[in-house]
């Protein structure tokens, strides 16, 4: 087992990977920005080292201090966390080439899935259900014309190098569509300098449904469902496992498929299988080959340290469970709060005037934020993660309900007061919502 392992992320995720690491005796370096000196994940870690200025492409992606400051600390191993490097294929390649062990799948693996075209090529040759939609790139904008005639409106542009729901546009006529079909390569081009986009037929009331994966390279094995269904610009804000939307038959049917899919893969590491799910059908829209943030509801119906895991099988040693020793309690439930106004959704940052995290039987608050803090300008916004489990669907909910009431964030502002909302709602506690649920919501409560 390793002795050292740097951990080349910031914020809460990287105090996550902190945690796991000390559990299993494993010293921790830190690596900052001089916007994050003062930052939680540095005070905890055994070591620290400073990588660069506040811009994240000059410190928290800067691959040449990474490996310096792994060299210098001696680590034995890196984990990328979340975001930053952890889908960087060419950051994988050369902590290997340095000597040190890449905690995450192979280089390969985060080539093929990276790439969205590249990666439903693979999914079908797995097996994975697909949405319809173009056999590969859209060679222009007559191409995608023919397409969605072909596969019907509305049609869904999306960005090849996709990501946080950029690049992504729908066309419900041949004239809308032509237009999203230069926007969405616009925002692609700016957002990942690569303009290269697909079309999928765009679903009217799908859930999203992921499904957590751990693999050692020879077995995969699933962890269930989770539902991420609640979402503002096609990014999650509330995830819960399991889902409300599925029966023990098509829970059973999703993990397997992709479990089996994953492993024909040759999978290893951490990965999770995203989902559409309309009408009793699963339709693979991606895989992540990294660590998501909402893995820890699936800890919490399930018991088990995914990172650990995560670290141990990329030591070399083999998962210590079958599918059979996977098993689920209770219901969890996920809120992500972000240092941004809860109506306007502008960010937020500035100093933690008071702070006082809910606590009590279930309650779990991943969160790097303290008294006093100053939460940098430079970096995502999201502060903190409320987990909550309950033995029942309806005890989580009231947990949830009572925590968002305790929890104390002054001096900013924070989306507390968009999950008190959301939780107030009949359909959220029907469980009764899908993709474009939130924004409907929000859409009706402005006008
Ligand atoms: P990204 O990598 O940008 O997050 P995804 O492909 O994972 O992109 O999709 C993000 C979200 O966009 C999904 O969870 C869903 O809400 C929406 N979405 C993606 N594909 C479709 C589709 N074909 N029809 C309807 N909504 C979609």
């Amino acid at each position: 087992m390793f002795e050292k392992i740097l951990i080349a992320n910031r914020g809460e995720i990287a105090l996550r990977v902190h945690r796991a690491c000390r559990e299993m005796g494993i010293r921790t370096v830190a690596v900052h920005s001089t916007a994050d000196a003062d930052a939680m994940h540095v005070r905890l870690a055994d070591e620290s080292v400073c990588i660069g200025p506040p811009l994240a492409r000059e410190s928290y992606l800067n691959i040449p201090a990474i490996l310096t400051a792994a060299a210098i600390t001696g680590a034995d191993a890196i984990h990328p966390g979340i975001g930053f490097m952890s889908e960087n294929m060419r950051f994988a390649e050369m902590v290997q080439q340095h000597g040190f062990t890449w905690i995450g799948p192979d280089p390969e693996h985060i080539r093929v899935m990276g790439d969205k075209v590249a990666a439903k090529l693979k999914a079908k040759e797995l097996g994975l259900p697909l949405v319809p939609g173009s056999a590969g790139a859209l060679a222009s904008v007559d191409d995608a014309v023919t397409c969605a005639a072909d596969i019907g409106y509305p049609a869904l542009i999306k960005a090849a190098a996709g990501g946080g729901g950029k690049g992504m546009k729908v066309g419900r006529d041949e004239p809308s569509l032509r237009e999203a079909y230069q926007l969405a390569r616009s925002e692609a081009k700016a957002a990942f300098g690569d303009d290269t986009v697909y079309m999928e037929k765009y679903l009217e009331k799908p859930r999203h449904i992921e499904v957590q994966l751990l693999g050692d390279g020879k077995t995969v094995l699933h962890f269930g469902e989770r539902d991420c269904s609640i979402q503002r610009r096609h990014q999650k804000v509330v995830e819960e496992a399991p889902s409300p939307g599925l029966n023990a038959e098509e829970r059973a049917r999703i993990g397997n498929i992709a479990a089996s899919a994953a492993t024909k893969f040759g999978y290893r590491s951490a990965g999770t299988m995203e989902f559409l799910y309309q009408d009793g059908e699963f339709y693979f829209i991606e895989m992540n080959t990294r660590l998501q943030i909402e893995h820890t509801i699936t800890e919490m119906v399930t018991g088990i340290d995914l990172v650990r895991e995560q670290i141990r099988v990329a030591s070399g040693l083999p998962l210590p469970y079958k599918q059979e020793d996977i098993t689920f309690e209770g219901h969890a439930i996920e809120c992500r709060i972000n240092a941004e106004n809860p109506e306007t959704f502008v960010p937020s940052p500035g100093v933690i005037k008071s702070y006082h995290a809910p606590g009590g039987l279930g309650v779990r608050v991943d969160s790097a934020l303290y008294d006093g803090y100053r939460i940098p300008p430079h970096y995502d916004s999201m502060i903190a993660k409320l987990i909550v489990h309950g033995r029942t669907r309806n005890e989580c909910l009231l947990r949830v309900r009572r925590c968002l009431e305790e929890f104390v964030v002054g001096g900013i502002d924070t989306t507390l007061a968009l999950h008190q909302r959301i939780i107030a709602q009949q359909d959220f506690l029907n469980g009764d919502y899908d993709i474009h649920w939130l924004e409907k919501f929000l859409a009706k409560s402005k006008s």
